[in-house]
């Protein structure tokens, strides 16, 4: 995770905390659905075996249009599905129906045939269409109540039978024949459009995944996320970014006596005071909260904000009002924290605001432990503009950060104050410059630093983020 060094201290345990399982939980469940366009494979038959002699032997009859192809499928217990499905003949119905035709013809050639036993099972769906329509009533019960427009379907089939399919398939089947999965697939998208008005079925990006497991009918309805970008001003001191585990329970559910019960080692974030109201109006269970670098818990950020996304998961509404939601996100922050420039977003945003490194403006007020001549101080900060700090990785996030050097600019010093015994500087930096280790200089560690250059040390009184300059 790209993250400014300098802007998130003390804060990487819980970072991790509440990333755990981000991306690998939803994978999971989806890494071995094959997309049901899959094509099927070439047939080339003719190459595969002489039609003569000896090879003949498991040759009992040729592949599908042909009517001995055809005869043998249906002799061997095909249902009229896959009858339809593999014969390769265009009939005037589709489906069961098409197939029916079929075997009505075959019957007619061989009379033989009509005395096949009914009850056997299918060899190239165990009778998998059968089930048709009670998964899309699933699904369609499933998806009552959520707002969405499009849907993805995928499938697990027990692969003894995937194998079993492709065998016969490949043997028998016309060439091009649609393999079981993609032909199930399409059969339940056919129905489930019958049961729910409006849905587009696509294959990515879908409103709604839905997974289905046909050796127990289990129906898996996964409501994608929606992403919103914005900006956000954290206007009040004490607030973190994002949630902040208890430290004492790490967060587990129902607290404890050091947390209130809550969970949380502080009761507000700018992930909450955003994502509550913006949750509860989509009606989602939770967020999770994207920021372009964040700044520390004690550091205020205004000027423009700092652009984030928020990740608003398993919403029933995906269309947010947007007046109204800067209101209400307003109303709950009460002040210390605003939005803006809200927008529908997507998750490679989530991936640029994560990578983009932005320079900074920041205004930070310090005290010297002396201060003789002003005038000169004054000079001697403002030089500091343009030049290249070498910073070594501070003591404060050493035990979790590799110790090296990095060199950062200074891009400007825009403002000194000097107020009484304490001094006030805008300057603007380069993105992860530690602000400030270059007041103070971190025992040596930074170099040049206000401390160094003035000559005294300096103690940070506090730091505010005055702009992210990016987007
Ligand atoms: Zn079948
Ligand atoms: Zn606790």
């Amino acid at each position: 995770m790209a993250m400014d060094p300098d802007e998130d201290d003390d804060q990487v345990e819980w970072v991790s905390y509440s990333s755990a399982g981000y991306g690998s939980a939803e994978e999971g469940l989806w890494e071995d659905v094959v997309p049901a366009d899959s094509p099927s494979e070439e047939i080339d038959w003719y190459d595969e075996n002489p039609i003569e002699g000896e090879s003949m032997i498991e040759w009992d009859a040729p592949p599908c249009p042909a009517p001995l192809g055809i005869a043998y499928l249906a002799r061997i217990g095909c249902c009229d599905f896959c009858l339809h499905r593999l014969g390769g003949r265009r009939t005037d119905a589709t489906g069961a129906e098409g197939g029916a035709a079929l075997r009505k013809e075959a019957e007619r050639r061989d009379p033989e045939l009509a005395h096949q036993e009914s009850s056997i099972e299918c060899p190239t769906c165990e009778n998998l269409l059968d089930d048709v329509d009670n998964v899309s009533k699933i699904i369609s019960s499933a998806c009552d109540g959520i707002q969405f427009s499009t849907m993805q379907i995928g499938v697990h089939i027990p692969k003894d039978l995937i194998e079993e399919e492709d065998r016969i398939r490949s043997r028998y089947g016309a060439p091009g024949s649609k393999p079981l999965k993609a032909a199930f697939v399409e059969e339940v998208q056919t129905s489930t459009s019958d049961k729910v008005e409006g849905i587009e079925f696509v294959r990515e990006r879908p409103d709604l995944m839905v997974l289905i497991d046909t050796l127990t009918l289990r129906v898996d309805v996964d409501v994608r996320p929606v992403f919103l970008y914005g900006r956000y001003r954290k206007l009040s001191r004490g607030i973190p970014q994002t949630r902040w585990p208890c430290r004492a329970c790490r967060g587990r559910d129902g607290g404890c006596e050091s947390c209130e019960s809550t969970g949380l080692q502080y009761p507000d974030s700018v992930q909450d005071l955003i994502g509550k109201p913006i949750a509860e109006q989509m009606d989602a269970l939770d967020t999770a909260f994207h920021g372009m670098g964040r700044e520390d818990i004690d550091v205020r950020c205004l000027g423009q904000g700092r652009p984030f996304v928020l990740e608003v998961k398993s919403p029933k509404k995906r269309t947010p009002q947007f007046a109204s939601l800067l209101e209400l996100v307003e109303s709950n922050a009460k002040g210390r924290v605003e939005i803006d420039s809200l927008r529908l977003s997507d998750r490679k945003e989530v991936a640029r605001i994560k990578q983009t490194r932005s320079e900074k403006s920041y205004t930070i007020r310090f005290k010297p432990e002396s201060i003789e001549d002003p005038e000169k101080i004054s000079e001697d900060i403002f030089a500091l503009a343009g030049t290249m700090i070498e910073q070594q990785t501070p003591k404060r996030v050493s035990h979790r950060r590799a110790d090296r050097n990095r060199v950062r600019q200074v891009v400007s010093v825009d403002r000194v104050d000097i107020d009484g015994d304490e001094i006030e500087m805008t300057l603007r930096c380069e993105a992860g410059t530690y602000i400030k280790e270059l007041v103070h200089s971190d025992e040596g560690r930074t170099i040049p630093s206000v401390t160094s250059i003035i000559g005294a040390p300096c103690e940070v009184i506090w730091l505010d983020v005055e702009d992210v300059h990016a987007d």
